[in-house]
């Protein structure tokens, strides 16, 4: 693909489906190779739109409108950036040559619906994963459960981001369980999926990309391990590498290997995967930069969403690690519009510290409006000064008029 210039008839135009803050970044990354980027939410004002050259709000779940907008527009590529979308329209739009989509439509239908995906790992691929069912009504749940045991996680096969998630103990659980993934549910159609608990040792992302390489072929190249810590079902704090055993390694990569390759077409992709020793289990992938890769903008020579706008354009990569790094999620912490952030100033006082604040419009009490990020000789020390530079930036509420 030949770059030219934004804004003229021999642009490179891509649309971001998605502009929170890894939409963001990949925006600023495509702007640095200048690229024309079309943001794309259902918000005003998202942080990638204040980044793009031009912006649409639009309901993505609206394929008619989606469809609308990609003919207006004409982008070269289509870059979803979240999961909720009309994956239906992506596929038709791919199909009759309209656009390229990321990696490609198929794979961004599979991974949004999590049996797709589950059944691609482990049906098709024979991937390692946790024992599981779907069910569809609380009797089907009832009877899953039975069959997983206990402890075992209920979510919504349409959520991500912990919604609807529950941690089952007991057979006490089970109903609240079920009324709860049916309030989280994206599209409240109530399919479930039962997972078996894995106590692993440790979590990672395996950042996989694959890009063209010197003589015109897809390769697959794997960043170093990303680790990472959940509180509900979301990130709180990752860093890079995390150190494994060779097999384990090994293992990671073969899987994430297999899965991007299935998935295919160009871009990065997140595995997420359980380790306990040297056993790894395949957990799900996004096929596009994952949040708990915030991290690489200060680990990596290219951060995850740089190494993604290279791929998608067709141009080579470098997944090199720079030097340890940790990043810690900055919380809302409050239910506000407009809100500021105090201590930004002590924050960057701490050693090797930066910051993102993402810019969004409006906070909410768990919503990620921020992200601390700190590097170090080592991880343990890396992640302690990502944690104190995330700690002294304090959200505020502004009185209305003040701002
Ligand atoms: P998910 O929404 O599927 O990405 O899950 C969010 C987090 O919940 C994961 O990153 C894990 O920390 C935890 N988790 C999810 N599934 C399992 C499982 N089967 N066993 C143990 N922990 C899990």
């Amino acid at each position: 693909m030949r770059i030219g210039t934004p804004l003229s008839h021999s642009a490179v135009r891509v649309m971001l489906l998605g502009c929170g803050e890894l939409g963001k970044e990949v925006i600023i990354a495509l702007q640095r190779l200048g690229v024309e980027v079309i943001g794309v939410d259902r918000y005003a004002n998202a942080p990638g739109m204040q980044v793009a050259h031009r912006s649409h709000v639009l309901d993505m779940t609206d394929g008619m409108a989606l469809r609308a907008l990609v003919e207006l527009e004409r982008p070269q590529l289509i870059v979803p950036e979240i999961e909720a979308i009309a994956t239906d329209e992506l596929l038709r739009i791919e199909a009759d040559g309209l656009a390229t989509v990321i990696p490609t439509a198929r794979a961004t239908q599979l991974t949004m619906n999590r049996e797709g995906i589950r059944r691609l790992a482990a049906e098709e691929l024979g991937l390692p994963t946790s024992a599981y069912r779907f069910a569809e009504s609380l009797a089907e749940l009832q009877a899953a459960v039975t069959e997983i045991g206990f402890p075992c996680l209920v979510k919504p096969v349409m959520s991500s981001s912990g919604k609807g998630q529950s941690l089952l103990r007991s057979p006490a659980d089970v109903v609240a369980a079920w009324e709860h993934a049916l309030a989280g549910s994206r599209v409240n159609h109530g399919r479930v999926i039962v997972e078996g608990f894995v106590d692993f040792d440790y979590e990672i992302t395996l950042l996989t990309v694959r890009a063209l390489g010197v003589d015109g072929q897809i390769t697959t190249q794997f960043c170093a391990p990303v680790g990472h810590v959940q509180q509900q079902g979301d990130y709180v704090e990752s860093w890079q590498p995390q150190l494994m055993s060779p097999v384990a390694l090994e293992r990671a990569q073969a899987i994430a290997g297999k899965v991007t390759a299935a998935l295919g077409g160009r871009g990065l992709f997140g595995v997420e995967l359980f380790v306990k020793g040297e056993q790894v289990w395949f957990s799900e992938v996004s096929p596009r930069p994952h949040d708990t890769g915030l991290v690489t903008l200060m680990s990596q020579r290219y951060s995850e969403f740089e190494l993604h706008a290279r791929a998608i354009l067709g141009l080579p990569v470098d997944v090199a690690l720079r030097e340890p790094a940790a990043s810690a999620v900055i919380y809302g912490g409050m239910a506000a519009r407009a809100i500021a952030f105090d201590g930004v100033a002590q924050a960057l006082a701490v050693p090797r510290s930066d910051l993102r604040l993402f810019g969004k419009p409006e906070s909410f009490e768990r919503r990620r409006m921020g992200v601390a990020l700190a590097a170090g000789p080592d991880t343990d020390l890396a992640r302690q000064r990502a944690r104190d530079a995330a700690a002294l930036v304090q959200p505020v509420r502004v009185e209305a008029g003040h701002d």
